[in-house]
């Protein structure tokens, strides 16, 4: 197979020398250059791109990121959402390998159930990106496109540390001894991304955890009691209820969450209101999140929430559509890891990208100024 062998290449071409080269050309591939065999136009090439679901606006603008800048290469591009059902997403993927689509882009909903349609589309001789979430399990997986997970988690906690002002706006430890109560909420377990954003949180949090500057007053640390199943909102806003109602039972208050994503801290948010929190006597606790979805956004300005982290889908869609029109090309796509992503059976040539804390002090600079969003739509 021509994609075979690809990591290895360290001399890979760069992403603007991808994109380059198929502005300047016209999109189109070559099935053996070599040989002479006639260019194959874009424009007759399927790729096929499985999303998880239409509830969070991130995947909605992935998918329409993805779409629109495949299509500007002149592709057909089948985007199909699964709305975080399995079943639905494996049929998804099983009809675009029927249907003969020459490469799948794939953000999966549980990252370790798609093994055989990855098999079947190996037999096919069709490339696999996964998308922003790895597959695990199996070796049918080319190549991944995502942020820095771990440092996500980083900078989840940074920000859940400078919002208690345990660390100051230099990330300087301030010498505040607490205790402060926080709460700790991670992602779907299925989700091979929420173990990377809990464990990079925890590599900040533990050592004040440790120190009894933050207490988990619930007791619960890890991963499997903390976690929220296909990222569900109401999940985490029931938790979270039955943490203050038991936990928090004795009139204490809780300083600071830990949440992974904007649709839970909403959750989050929803449940401390219901017991009195966000008046002026007693405000909101530290909540974060991640994707910088326009209602957090709105939230963070409005004092709700604290701090989000932004992931420009823009460059994703763009990192991952400079790799399919490479790999479509037969050449050999750029990839910037080649260690991190171990899915189990192999480590998964990877392109990350980095991740931004936004709060209220910077969003106008970073998703403003930055095109992100317009003041209109956070208004
Ligand atoms: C993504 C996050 C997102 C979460 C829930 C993760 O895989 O990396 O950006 O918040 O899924 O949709």
């Amino acid at each position: 197979m021509r994609i075979k062998n690809v990591a290895a290449a360290a001399a890979a071409i760069t992403l603007t020398l991808a994109m380059a080269a198929c502005s300047g050309g016209g999109a189109g591939t070559t099935a053996e250059t070599s040989s002479g065999t006639k260019a194959v136009p874009a424009g007759d090439i399927t790729v096929g791109v499985a999303m998880p679901t239409k509830s969070s606006e991130r995947w909605i603008a992935d998918g329409n990121n993805v779409k629109t800048q495949l299509e500007a290469l002149g592709y057909k591009v089948d985007l199909q959402y699964a709305e975080d059902d399995i079943p639905t997403q494996v049929n998804q993927i099983d009809t675009m390998i029927t249907k003969g689509e020459k490469l799948l882009i794939i953000a999966s909903i549980d990252g370790t159930a798609l093994t055989s349609q990855l098999e079947q589309a190996k037999s096919n001789g069709i490339p696999v990106i996964a998308y922003d979430r790895l597959i695990r399990n199996s070796p049918n997986v080319d190549y991944y496109t995502t942020f820095d997970n771990f440092k996500v988690g980083v900078q989840q906690a940074t920000s859940l540390l400078t919002g208690l002002k345990v660390l100051d706006a230099d990330g300087k430890d301030t010498g505040l001894t607490g205790p402060l109560n926080i709460e700790l909420f991670a992602g779907s377990p299925d989700d091979n991304n929420a173990t990377f954003f809990f464990k990079g949180a925890m590599s900040i949090l533990q050592p004040y955890i440790d120190k009894g500057v933050l207490v988990v007053k619930s007791g619960q640390t890890d991963f499997d009691k903390v976690a929220t199943l296909r990222w569900d909102p109401a999940t985490a806003q029931s938790r979270m209820e039955n943490l203050l109602t038991s936990t928090y039972a004795d009139g204490s208050k809780v300083a600071g969450v830990l949440s992974p994503y904007d649709g839970l801290s909403i959750g989050i948010l929803g449940a401390l209101k219901g017991v009195g929190y966000g008046t002026a006597n007693q405000p909101y606790p530290i909540v974060t999140g991640q994707d910088a979805e326009a209602a957090s956004v709105k939230s963070i300005i409005a004092d709700e929430q604290y701090s989000t982290i932004y992931k420009d889908t823009r460059e994703l869609a763009k990192v991952t559509v400079a790799m399919t029109d490479a790999i479509l090309k037969g050449k050999t796509p750029e990839t910037n890891d080649t260690t991190t992503y171990d899915n189990g059976v192999k480590v998964v040539p990877s392109y990350l990208l980095e991740s931004q804390i936004v709060t209220k002090d910077n969003y106008k600079k970073i998703l403003i100024d930055g095109g992100y969003y317009t003041a209109a739509d956070l208004a």
